[in-house]
């Protein structure tokens, strides 16, 4: 599964900050002011109240700033009419509009993009953490697919991710942030001017339909930030996307599953993998955990699956792993009774990794029992491998802090002052 030469010479990387490998020094000596963008309400008014506007305008202004970040947005407050001077300096002298920043960004020869994406340092961080967000265009979807940790604290062992080293959550509008920061560089704001690259845009009126919670790290691992997030994206008065078009993949964090399907109800995505708790826990360790009998148990009883909003089951094609027809046999019963959709990957290869993807044949085979058992369309076409923006390929070169040091609440987003 080697890519192409050609491919990889034909795709265009834009390094737009050379020295971002040197840990990003330069930004922490100007002092550090929140961005409004990717704030809730509730954040937006508390930092309104703390630059001075008086408690009887907060409201309206909640409303002003809102359609001013999530319909327009606007990067500068200077685009901010409706609000006045005074108030704009007032805010400006406090906070900042930024989304993260962009150390590269490269295009695929298909079209995906994928952005390499420079978090602002925390205190105890010895360096500025450094995330990964990929868009996947088709002719009639735009799917952005974003990251809810730095690395991630899970070990699969056919995932690049899980060899990353720095391990943090993200705060709600840095994961908020990445979809601003793709409607920015696709043009996708009333308005706005496309890219002049010859990069796929679909055909849809919004050019981002889908958002895949299938980035880097454990979502239900940050289950406060993420579900804060969400609720921004999917607000019908400003960023206006459907939850039934939001996807959160999850490895099988068995006590949360139920607690998202209740308090955020977006689409699910479980990354199985195996058939057997035995291959599982070699796969995906937090099998050991919550093998795959509670896992499905917590999909049964998923809040509000059914039919037409079926659970998608991910399954990693390796190459004489878990890819023969028993195996493939053995999915489709073990999913019985399920509202169940099934996603089979091709493993997509990463400097080191000790798999190898199945054979096109055989993934054909497999998906064959699959599709006789009632399950359409099954196999995911690897998207931008050429710029190692494919599942599982995502891995930044931020390093692990100690463990002690990791996943600091996102509580100090909510004042303005304390990030
Ligand atoms: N942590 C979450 C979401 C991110 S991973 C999860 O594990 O579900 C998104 C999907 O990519 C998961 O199904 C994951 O198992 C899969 N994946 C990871 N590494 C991969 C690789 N090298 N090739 C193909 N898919 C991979
Ligand atoms: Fe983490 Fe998901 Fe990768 Fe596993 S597959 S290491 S849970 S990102």
């Amino acid at each position: 599964m080697a890519t192409p030469t050609s491919e990889l010479t034909k795709a265009m990387t834009l390094v737009l900050d050379t020295n971002a490998h040197a840990g990003g020094e330069a930004a922490t000596e100007a002092p550090f002011k929140p961005t409004l963008a990717g704030m809730s309400r509730e954040r937006l008014r508390d930092a309104m109240a703390a630059a001075g506007v008086p408690e009887k305008q907060l409201r309206m202004r909640v409303i002003q700033l809102w359609r001013w970040l999530y319909i327009s947005g606007a990067t500068s407050f200077d685009q901010m009419t409706d609000i006045s001077k005074e108030t704009r300096t007032a805010l400006e002298a406090l906070y900042t509009l930024d989304r993260p920043e962009i150390v590269a960004e490269q295009v695929s020869v298909d079209g995906t993009r994928k952005w390499l994406l420079r978090l602002p340092k925390r205190g105890h961080e010895a360096r500025a953490p450094e995330i990964e967000t990929v868009y996947i265009p088709d002719n009639d979807r735009g799917t952005l697919c974003i990251s809810s940790q730095v690395g991630c604290t899970l070990t699969c062992s056919f995932c690049h991710t899980g060899t990353q080293r720095l391990v943090r959550n993200l705060e709600a509008s840095e994961i908020v942030g990445q979809i601003l920061l793709a409607r920015d560089r696709i043009g996708d704001w009333p308005g706005a001017k496309r890219p002049d690259d010859d990069g796929l845009l679909p055909s849809t009126d919004r050019k981002i339909t889908n958002v895949v919670l299938m980035g880097m790290g454990e979502p239900l691992y940050n289950f406060d930030n993420v579900r804060e997030a969400i609720d921004i994206a999917s607000d019908g008065e400003g960023l206006s996307l459907s939850k039934r078009r939001i996807t959160l993949s999850t490895s099988g964090v068995v006590p949360e599953i139920a607690r998202w399907g209740e308090l955020s109800g977006t689409m699910l995505a479980i990354s199985l993998h195996a058939v057997r708790d035995e291959l599982r826990d070699e796969l995906v360790p937090i099998n050991k955990k919550y093998p795959i009998k509670e896992l499905l148990e917590a999909c049964r009883t998923y809040p509000g699956a059914s039919n037409a909003k079926r659970i998608t089951f991910e399954y990693v094609m390796l190459r004489g792993v878990n890819d023969s027809l028993a195996d493939a046999k053995a999915l489709v019963r073990l999913l019985a009774g399920i509202p169940a959709k099934i996603n089979l990957i091709p493993f997509n290869p990463w400097p080191g990794s000790r798999y190898e993807c199945s054979d096109w044949e055989t993934i054909e085979r497999f998906a064959e029992v699959v599709n006789k058992a009632g399950y359409a369309s099954p196999v995911r076409t690897p998207r931008g491998r050429d710029i190692l923006a494919a599942c599982g390929q995502l891995r930044s070169e931020s390093v692990r802090l100690r463990a002690r040091d990791r996943s600091e609440p996102a509580a100090s987003a909510k004042s303005p002052d304390a990030a």
